[in-house]
């Protein structure tokens, strides 16, 4: 019935233990009680490491905990359940978002990478707060789960950023100011992302994206990713050499209308 279910059920995933078998100490980090909430996830067993035939998966993830939290998104509050899990690759606290109807076939997925001064304070040299509030309204109609992860700075940190951004106010663009301090373009990987889904029982996705690396990257991990759904271009009086730039230099979906060049 709840999407943990679906997951605790797959061998390839958990080594099947069976539900009530966990250590003591495991169950007791949050399996809140499941109230009314029919999106509530409740955390996976955790792999059983002494049966036969089901060598535990060492790339497989699982649900800790879930919890309500209401999340104002423009003039709505919506009912969010937030989900944190165990065994991701990087080992940051990425979270899951689940939002809109509980278990839509195909859910609507956006991975959305922390951008403190975007998502927190709505910076306008980027898009990310604008994005953010887009897709969780989105998720929020059609159900689906927006992935929060913690890789700031497409992966470089947010000193890093800081520090981009000045070189860009010097003439460099997003990619050549990380270029300028010796970081990858882009170094954000969506391994996690992969991990996270799986755990979730979601093996295809429809991806709200304008970013042919997101889907690139998950479909490597073994998501189906049955359609692709554009972003709208959230545009600002300071943002608009930063959005020229991802379209020109990792192909990003925008549409140029409207961008200065
Ligand atoms: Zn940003």
């Amino acid at each position: 019935m709840s999407r943990t279910a679906r997951t605790g059920d797959s061998p390839a995933r958990t080594g099947n233990s069976p539900a009530g078998d966990s250590p003591a100490g495991d169950s007791a980090t949050g399996d809140s009680p499941a109230g009314a909430d029919p999106r509530v996830v409740r955390p996976a067993p955790p792999p059983d490491e002494g049966k036969q035939g089901h060598a535990p998966n060492r790339a497989a993830a699982r649900v800790r905990t879930s919890v309500t939290v209401p999340l104002r998104c423009g003039e709505r509050t919506h009912r969010a359940t937030v989900a944190t899990f165990h065994d991701l690759v990087d080992a940051r606290e990425h979270l899951a978002v689940l939002l809109g109807p509980p278990h839509p076939a195909v859910p609507l997925v956006r991975l959305h990478s922390e951008c403190l001064t975007g998502d927190v304070f709505g910076s306008e040299r980027c898009d990310c707060g604008a994005q953010l509030d887009e897709a969780l309204t989105r998720i929020a109609a059609a159900g689906g789960v927006l992935l929060y992860l913690r890789q700031e700075g497409r992966g470089i940190g947010l000193y890093n950023k800081l520090d981009a951004y000045r070189l860009q106010d010097h003439g460099l663009d997003t990619y050549a100011a990380n270029r300028a301090l010796g970081m990858d373009d882009d170094a954000r990987d969506y391994t996690a992302a992969v991990q996270m889904l799986r755990a979730l029982g979601h093996d295809e996705i429809d991806l709200l994206t304008n970013n042919p690396d997101k889907r690139r990257q998950l479909e490597r991990g073994g998501i189906r990713v049955r359609h692709v759904v554009a972003t709208a271009v959230h545009l600002t009086a300071h943002n608009s050499a930063y959005l020229q730039a991802k379209a020109t230099v990792t192909a990003h979906t925008l549409s140029m209308e409207g961008l200065r060049h």
